[in-house]
């Protein structure tokens, strides 16, 4: 444990708004972008940052002040903290552990598409997200390259237009809702053009982490859409699932979106029972049904949040043996050349 003196510690109140609600790209400027902001403004000395801060290795550090004023002040265990901040473990190398485990480069028919299952495809709408989760699996993904792409849109959308078999597409990233509305609803539109693609699948951590995200007119946008809209959030914990994102959940569903949420399992965050409960109830509460856990990819410079197979079926039995069936999410892992994501049951 790090020690803490009051004398060194900086005043909590560093942790405020800046801006209103509803600006939510201000808000997204205004993030933290290096761990001495985030962890002065929770609080920690300097001293006690020192001890505290490693290398990023080359992923920078990027934190919503929605997300950090969810976090316990002066509390180097804080679930949220460590998902985002860069600890002195990244540095380790381990032969298991690579930039691509899931082998995306192979299934990367153009630029700015990855295909890998039958019936959905998926697009890298946007290079950049609204936080910088240290665990993600996308955390060397050549995004720069992807992104010159952008501009040969045409090119995506000629190949989901060609493959009669796609009816899900999925927007990702990075963040689709890091896009601006004109940027993100411009591509909609193009979507929606494409007559086979009847669902749209939208992979977003912004409801999570910049709730403000969720204007009346995104909202609006989706339910006009002719296309279903799923979106599939990204919460690991329910300390993340704060009022206000509750509020904006529950204006996505008014406007008949579906909500479901993917976790990852993370060593230190949410590998127990009671996190794992009570991420189920409280994403029930606010209107998110539990859908995957993701057992950890072995992701170069994520070694410290590992979490073993077995681990994992074994939380999964001690969920079932206490919750509803709706509750408990599928464990699972995305394995290269599978066609699907590989599903573990309870051990
Ligand atoms: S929001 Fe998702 S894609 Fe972005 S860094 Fe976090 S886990 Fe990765």
């Amino acid at each position: 444990m790090i020690p803490q003196s009051a004398a060194q510690v900086e005043p909590l109140n560093l942790i405020k708004h800046s801006r209103e609600p509803d600006d939510w790209r201000a808000q997204l400027r205004d993030a933290y972008r290096s761990p001495q902001q985030l962890l002065s403004a929770l609080g920690f000395s300097t001293i006690q940052q020192a001890s505290m801060i490693a290398e990023d290795q080359g992923f920078t550090t990027l934190v919503p002040i929605a997300f950090a004023q969810k976090m316990r002040p002066q509390d180097p265990t804080d679930p949220l903290l460590l998902q985002v901040l860069p600890q002195h473990q990244e540095g380790l190398a381990h032969a298991d552990f690579n930039q691509d485990p899931l082998q995306e480069a192979n299934y990367n028919p153009q630029p700015g598409i990855v295909h890998k299952y039958k019936g959905r495809a998926l697009l890298i709408a946007a290079g950049h997200c609204a936080i910088n989760c240290r665990y993600c699996f996308r955390r060397h993904y050549p995004y720069g390259e992807q992104k010159r792409a952008r501009s040969q849109w045409q090119q995506s959308l000629n190949y989901i237009a060609q493959h009669h078999d796609i009816e899900e597409l999925i927007l990702s990233g990075g963040d689709p809702l890091a896009l601006t509305d004109s940027q993100l609803f411009e591509i909609i539109g193009a979507i929606e053009a494409i007559p086979h693609i009847k669902r749209l699948r939208i992979h977003s951590r912004l409801p999570i982490v910049l709730p403000h995200r969720i204007t009346t007119k995104l909202c609006q946008r989706l339910q006009q859409s002719r296309l279903a809209c799923v979106l599939v959030v990204h919460a690991n914990h329910a300390n993340e699932l704060g009022e206000d994102v509750a509020q904006a959940c529950e204006k996505l569903r008014n406007h008949q979106v579906q909500l479901l949420n993917q976790s990852v399992l993370l060593a230190q965050v949410n590998d127990n029972l009671a996190s794992l409960k009570l991420l189920s109830e409280r994403l029930f509460t606010i209107g998110i049904m539990p859908y995957y856990l993701h057992l950890p990819d072995q992701v170069a410079g994520t070694t410290h949040f590992f979490v073993s197979l077995e681990k994992g079926q074994s939380l999964m039995a001690l969920m079932q043996a206490c919750m509803s069936g709706y509750l408990v999410p599928k464990l699972v892992r995305e394995e290269p050349g599978k066609q699907s994501k590989t599903q573990y049951l309870p051990r």
